[in-house]
Parts: C-alpha cells; structure tokens; sequence
C-alpha cells in the first residue's frame, strides 16, 4: 500500500465516529477505511431489558426478536451478530 498523493508507505490510523481510517503520515491523505471484523462483539445493547450487555452474552433468541421489532441504525450490529 502507498499513499497516492505522495508516495509515501508510512501511515497511521486514526478513528472517525464508528470507523477507522488510514491516513499518510507525511501528507495527512485518507488512504482506506480499516475493516473492523468484530465491531458487534465490542456493541452494547443501549437500551431494553440488556441494556448495557455485549452482544454475545444476550440470547440468541432476543436478538432476533430486536432484528424483527426495532429499527434503530444499531440493528445492524445484531444482525451481524445473528450471521456468524
Ligand atoms: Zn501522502
């Protein structure tokens, strides 16, 4: 991986609200957004009887009752975490 704007191989990542950029060291470029894989593992619940809890440690069966009745943007993480 190089930096398109000057070449550079030096970098550093740097978070932006729910993502992780990569940006070049010497010029400040925005390279890439890092996959961040286990995103869902590090949610908590914000509200509801498992308020507070990781996901993996909430039932199976509760999360896909939150897939099917709520539809806040955060629904996507316990989607996630329903596929693995
Ligand atoms: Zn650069």
């Amino acid at each position: 991986m190089k930096c398109y704007n000057c070449g550079s191989t030096d970098f550093f990542e740097k978070k932006r609200s729910m993502h992780l950029g990569i940006y070049c060291r010497s010029c400040l470029t925005w390279i890439t957004w890092k996959e961040q894989e286990n995103d869902w593992k590090q949610f908590k619940m914000p509200i509801g009887k498992y308020k507070g809890q990781h996901l993996p440690d909430i039932p199976e069966e509760y999360r896909k009752w939150c897939v099917e009745n709520m539809n806040h943007k955060f629904v996507r993480y316990i989607k996630e975490s329903l596929n693995v």
